[in-house]
């Protein structure tokens, strides 16, 4: 039992209790969750994850960027935690020694067509509170990245760079510290809503919590149909492909150099950014794959599922332009090295080597409509993440004061 005060409902004494609490998913998002709730509500959480490693896939496989929110609508949730998010994770990753280096960003217009553009990007960073964003012309943006070439930029220059997978492992330490378990190689198979708690079957062993939080990422829909709340979004993985520089042509970059985002897409286009390791990766595109976990192009798995959605198709019909693009994008590379010389024309295809990718969780409505927020459905004792794409790594920490503050506490 917790030491919580007791509290009253109507005439009846109710008791707060030690909750049991079930999460799913051992990303950045399911482990940053199950920190808050065992070292705030004091909660007892089992986070249950079917690979044998945290961080295995989107958590492991993005860009390393602390965005610092420049592009999403001031208002919406994506703005407000992801603004909350860089603060929590810049004193989270100063107090466990992680790294976290604010190297700059610069989004850059190739064309004066994409002026307005940047100029309405520069006033919704403001309006979102984007500390320190400059609208510089192009003898401006050379001062910061001098191999880059536009017509103008915006710069953000607290923009970061951190180690999401060592964020994890840190957040899966704290939840041990706490008394809570990270149980890798427990796919979660069927779970049951009963009168009392939520049971559910992982691996080989049967648990019952008193409520569960689904943050499954590409695993979604999945998991939603085994609490019966299918709902009415569904998970449409999105390949990223990643070129990274070779040899000196690394230093060809400072920083985190960006396009114009295109507005109709929440997507951000292919960029040049900096990784902790010193890398400098070019990517990634935006390509629907046809399995949850399409790394590979080959990889065809959930065919069926995916383009059973009608809004895969009725997605496919409105951006089937950009979708030939991206395509093309993957299957060549020159395509690549156009993008990444639009920004640096000093690029060569020697320089570029291809890496490793990953393939985003993005939810699209039934008409069709790629959902650009944040998405948290509380139903019953069940909390499900609906859709976290980008930056929901850099928002992880506020996400999880969002959902833990959803989470009535549980009385008896
Ligand atoms: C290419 C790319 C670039 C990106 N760049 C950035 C960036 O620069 N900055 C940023 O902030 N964000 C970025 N993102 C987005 C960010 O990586 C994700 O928003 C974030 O990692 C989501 O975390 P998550 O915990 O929800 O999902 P995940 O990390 O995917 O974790 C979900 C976990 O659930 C597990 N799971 C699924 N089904 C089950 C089941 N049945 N049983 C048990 N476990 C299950 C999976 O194995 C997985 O480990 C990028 C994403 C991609 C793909």
């Amino acid at each position: 039992m917790c030491g919580r005060p007791p509290g009253s409902a109507g005439n009846r004494q109710t008791v707060a209790v030690t909750e049991k609490i079930g999460i799913v998913g051992a990303g950045i998002v399911g482990l940053a969750v199950a920190r808050e709730l065992a070292t705030v509500r004091g909660a007892e959480v089992t986070v249950l994850e079917k690979e044998s490693r945290v961080a295995a896939h989107q958590t492991g496989h993005n860009s390393g960027v602390v965005h610092a929110g420049i592009y999403y609508p001031p208002g919406s949730l994506k703005a407000r935690l992801c603004r909350e998010g860089v603060a929590l994770l810049k004193d989270y990753c100063a107090r466990h020694a992680l790294p976290y280096e604010e190297v700059g960003k610069l989004v850059v217009a190739s064309t004066r067509a994409e002026r307005p553009l940047l100029k309405a990007l520069a006033e919704r960073a403001r309006a979102n509170g984007v500390p320190g964003v400059a609208e510089l012309d192009a003898l401006g943006l050379r001062e910061i990245e001098p191999h880059a070439v536009g017509v103008g930029a915006v710069h953000s220059p607290h923009t970061a760079i951190t180690d999401f997978p060592a964020i994890a492992r840190r957040l899966a330490l704290d939840v041990e510290e706490q008394g809570g378990s990270v149980r890798l190689e427990h796919p979660v198979r069927a779970i049951r809503e009963t009168a009392s708690g939520v049971e559910v079957i992982a691996g080989r062993r049967r648990f019952a919590f008193d409520r569960l939080v689904v943050c499954a990422g590409l695993g979604t829909d999945a998991v939603a149909a085994m609490t019966g709340r299918r709902g009415d979004l569904r998970i449409v993985p999105f390949r990223g492909e990643y070129y990274e520089l070779a040899g000196p042509a690394r230093d060809l970059v400072r920083g985190l150099i960006y396009p114009v985002p295109d507005p109709r897409y929440p997507f951000l286009g292919v960029h040049l950014t900096r990784h902790i390791d010193g890398e400098v990766l070019v990517g990634p595109n935006a390509v629907l794959a046809l399995a949850y976990e399409g790394y590979r192009r080959r990889d065809v798995r959930d065919l069926r599922r995916i383009v059973g959605w009608p809004g895969t198709v009725r997605m496919a019909g409105r951006h089937w332009r950009t979708g030939l693009k991206e395509i093309y994008g993957s299957l060549a590379k020159r395509a690549f090295l156009k993008a990444a010389r639009r920004y640096v024309p000093e690029l060569t295809a020697e320089d570029l080597r291809r890496t490793e990718g990953g393939v985003r969780a993005q939810a699209v409505s039934r008409d069709g409509r790629l959902v650009d927020d944040f998405a948290v459905d509380m139903d019953g004792r069940v909390v499900l993440v609906r859709n976290a794409p980008s930056p929901a790594a850099t928002s992880s920490l506020a996400i999880a004061r969002h959902i833990a503050a959803l989470v009535p506490a549980l009385v008896r």
